[in-house]
């Protein structure tokens, strides 16, 4: 599909884009944000307030991506805003241990049950990174199982067969990794346990830890059969493995204690980012106090970070925590379930073959008759009628993920105003997806 093609323009956001282009690589800081999969101009986004977005063209979306999760209190929450603005006048960085720091700890400790220690670090990345090495250096083991389709950051031993970008940009393989990396992550299909015990007896005694998304978002929404993450517990513990739960995107957002306030499966590890952030750089990964105990400088196992555990982080993923209390998470389910009834509604009145799967208020829709249980099935959707759905929604102020492999998000500040500009939209994006040929 050619620039051209489609039904507006946006020059304000193509000429930073353009400029962008002759300084990064690709005119972006992180691949999905290219909009390479959908095509046309990556939206330049200079403000946001609640469920609003607004584009270096002064146009205005409902927005539907939250900042990938994160922003589940909507765009500028007055209180966050305050708490950092707060935060940043006492100073950015000190380089030592601060309040804050433990403020949070204690916060996510508090709601989340299998959390005795946690480590503050700066992004999703470093939390599976130092995850996967605290249980290698735990175990004494080297390999680790994740499955195809599982986005956990670009952690180099994790890329093999990942969600996100890489399933956006169906990249078999990154140059750039090892064959001794990639040959020690064995990579299943999800919801797959047959195959999980299979590995186990192939691979006696060197599986170090089995690591899943707690309820898979990066190749849409795919949440696990009943039983699998028990599953995949239960096959951890009869082997000496590690069971690693990444709640980067689940994590204070699919409920109080995440997914596994809906699941109540206890991991060994967990990992953190995203909603603990309040929309700044922290993430963090942790669990027992016994394999904590293995991470320097109480242990052996080294891990550290200039920034982790920043004051005007901690301060804005505090803030956060502190407003998400049930009567938010009731709403944030509220307004999904809300804006789900009304894709599928006008979906099927226009006789679009389609699955939307939920996994708590995380939603994503996939063009293809479901369900969509693995990311073989996620590939198998007709990602052409995604395109033309995105770009109709775009049109008409409704900012979705670019990437028919991506969760939607909603956030508290989605109300009646917001919901109604979607349902507006919906007719002319279902019919555009109906329309469309690849
Ligand atoms: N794990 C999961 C489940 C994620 O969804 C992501 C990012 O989307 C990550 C890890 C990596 O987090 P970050 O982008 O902060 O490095």
């Amino acid at each position: 599909m050619s620039e051209l093609a489609y039904p507006y323009e946006a020059p304000a956001s193509q000429a930073l884009f353009d400029r962008a282009a002759a300084v990064t690589p690709g005119g972006v800081n992180s691949p999905v944000r290219a909009f390479r999969a959908v095509g046309g101009t990556p939206r330049f986004m200079v403000s946001g307030s609640g469920p609003y977005l607004t584009d270096a063209d002064g146009r205005e979306y409902v927005d539907l991506v939250c900042s990938w999760g994160p922003m589940i209190l909507g765009h500028a929450h007055p209180e966050v805003v305050a708490a950092v603005q707060e935060a940043v006048a006492r100073g950015t960085s000190f380089g030592t241990p601060a309040e804050g720091e433990v403020a949070l700890a204690e916060a996510m400790v508090e709601r989340v049950a299998p959390l005795e220690e946690v480590r503050l670090v700066s992004s999703g990345t470093e939390a599976t990174m130092s995850a996967i090495r605290l249980a290698r250096g735990f175990t004494q083991r080297t390999k680790v199982i994740k499955f195809a389709g599982c986005y956990h950051g670009h952690v180099d031993s994790l890329l093999a067969a990942a969600g996100s970008g890489v399933a956006t940009f169906a990249l078999p393989d990154t140059p750039g990794v090892t064959g001794a990396q990639a040959s020690d992550t064995i990579v299943l299909p999800y919801n797959d346990l047959d195959a999980v015990h299979a590995a186990f007896a192939a691979h006696p005694g060197e599986i170090a830890c089995v690591i899943t998304e707690a309820s898979p978002g990066n190749m849409g929404v795919v949440p696990p059969l009943p039983g699998f993450n028990q599953g995949l517990k239960d096959a951890c513990a009869a082997n000496g493995a590690l069971f690693v739960s990444d709640e980067v995107m689940t994590g204070f957002r699919t409920s109080r204690a995440g997914w596994y306030g809906v699941e109540g499966v206890v991991p060994d590890l967990m990992t953190f980012g995203k909603v603990m952030g309040g929309g700044f750089p922290a993430a963090a990964f942790g669990g027992r106090a016994d394999v904590m105990a293995h991470l320097a400088p109480a242990g052996p196992v080294y891990q550290a970070g200039t920034l982790s555990g920043n004051p005007v982080a901690t301060a804005a993923g505090l803030a956060q925590l502190r407003l998400l209390d049930d009567a938010a998470y009731a709403k944030v389910n509220a307004v999904s379930e809300q804006i789900q009834g009304l894709v599928t509604e006008a979906l099927s009145k226009e006789g679009v073959p389609h699955t939307l799967q939920t996994a708590s208020n995380m939603f994503s829709v996939f063009f293809t008759d479901g369900p969509v249980r693995d990311y073989e099935d996620a590939k198998a959707q007709e990602s052409f009628r995604y395109t033309a759905f995105f770009h109709a929604l775009l049109a008409n102020g409704v900012y979705l993920p670019p990437s028919s492999f991506e969760s939607w998000f909603v956030s508290t500040a989605h109300d009646e105003r917001a919901v109604q500009r979607i349902a507006d939209a919906l007719p002319a994006a279902a019919r555009a997806a109906a329309e469309a040929t690849a």
